[in-house]
């Protein structure tokens, strides 16, 4: 048995990356190992549950529909995975997608494993990512994706995620999908424009 520090747990819509539109339960963890500078996230655990107690909490807020299940951070990695994944996938068999800056190698039952870098790492795991994500800033790429890409060409999308509020951002995502259409897909965080939570 596992405790994992909680920032929240709550069910809403998928709102970006392939399963945009799909109604999801988000299990959002506490903590990171990035240290980005820009961070706004509050690392602040809201409550300490176990894996039992967390996938109670999920069977609470969905009954008897099975929703994807979305483990986001923070960083999720940071934590021992297994318990997790193995009481909402394997037992309670919910379709798990994590969100990642994948610096960690994901360890668990995992169906889907989105990789959003936030600083340049050695893209050296043996798992091979499901989509990625990378920023763009006004001034260009956060971290720039060529070696991610030539790692893992069989990712099923890799989006540019244009900063929110950052008109020069936009442009340069838009730029940059039209310019390279077979790889690029234009990543917008609908649950912003929606107000979703
Ligand atoms: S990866 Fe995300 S949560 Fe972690 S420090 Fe960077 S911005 Fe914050």
């Amino acid at each position: 048995m596992v405790r994992y520090p909680i920032a929240e747990i709550f069910y809403s819509v998928q709102g970006e990356g392939v399963h945009a539109g799909s109604p999801a339960v988000f299990v959002r963890l506490s903590g990171c190992n990035a240290g980005c500078k820009f961070c706004d996230t509050n690392h602040d655990p809201q409550m300490w549950l176990s894996e039992a107690e967390i996938g109670e909490h999920v069977a609470e807020l969905v009954g008897n529909r099975k929703p994807m299940i979305v483990i986001t951070g923070g960083e999720p990695t940071i934590h021992d995975l297994g318990p997790l994944t193995g009481e909402l996938g394997y037992i309670r068999r919910y379709y798990i997608a994590l969100e990642t800056n994948g610096i960690n190698e994901p360890r668990g039952y995992i169906h889907w494993v989105a990789v959003s870098p936030k600083r340049p790492y050695a893209p050296g795991h043996s798992y091979h990512p499901s989509e990625f994500k990378f920023i763009m800033t006004a001034d260009g790429w956060l971290v720039d994706p060529t070696p991610f890409l030539a790692a893992y060409p069989n990712v099923e999308a890799a989006f540019i995620q244009p900063v929110w509020g950052s008109p020069q951002a936009f442009a340069l995502a838009i730029q940059k999908a039209k310019e390279n259409p077979s790889t690029w897909r234009l990543g917008t965080q609908t649950q912003k424009y929606l107000k979703l939570r």
